[in-house]
């Protein structure tokens, strides 16, 4: 068994969707100084690094993240390689080869290659189109993952992905690193932070490899 970590570090370097919060990670006690121990204050958004969205992100009534159920975040996944260089569409989706019955997809594009080695936020990162998110309901997905901070193209003025997707209580997996991961099914391990009526959360992401 190969336990395969693809969430990336939280530091006040990482990438960070333009208007979110910045990261700070600052020391409230520290053995350098004299203190007992070394404990730190975190400043960070609920959409920072590696991170679920809950359908409350978009619907105010709906589920928080603390609510979503626990065995859509874990369980078989399938990990699907798409090449495009603009938005996945509905023939990317018929091209590679999603076994039938996939609950978890996960989106491995040049993203993980490209974008994150970039040092700032890079707007031009591979998307989920509309009819691919419509197209993924139809066959009955109840997570969808990508290797970048949004599933949706950087200032879509509806937000109509996240709509789709939230309205239908899709859990959406953002912020993935997917460097070193070959497509395949695996078992997708995502626990993100219990925030009470939160709207998304932080997430250690793992696929675990039999
Ligand atoms: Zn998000």
């Amino acid at each position: 068994m190969r336990v395969i970590d693809i969430s990336v570090a939280i530091s006040s370097s990482m990438h960070i969707y333009p208007g979110d919060p910045a990261v700070e990670v600052q020391p409230a006690s520290a053995i350098s100084k004299g203190d007992s121990n070394n404990s730190s204050r975190l400043v960070m958004g609920s959409h920072t690094g590696t991170h679920v969205d809950s359908p409350r992100h978009f619907i105010q009534d709906m589920l928080s993240v603390d609510k979503l159920p626990l065995d859509v975040l874990v369980g078989k996944a399938y990990v699907a390689e798409i090449l495009t260089t603009t938005q996945i569409g509905v023939k990317d989706l018929e091209k590679a080869a999603i076994p039938p019955g996939t609950k978890r997809i996960i989106f491995k594009t040049v993203n993980s290659k490209l974008i994150w080695k970039a040092k700032d936020f890079q707007p031009d990162y591979i998307s989920l189109s509309v009819d691919g998110a419509k197209w993924l309901l139809q066959m009955g997905v109840r997570l969808i993952g990508i290797d970048y901070l949004s599933i949706e193209q950087f200032k879509s003025p509806q937000h109509e992905v996240h709509h789709v997707l939230l309205e239908a209580n899709v859990v959406i997996l953002e912020g993935l690193n997917l460097t070193g991961v070959s497509p395949g099914e695996y078992t997708l391990c995502c626990l993100p932070l219990k925030i009470s009526g939160g709207d998304g959360a932080p997430a250690r992401t793992v696929l675990i490899e039999e």
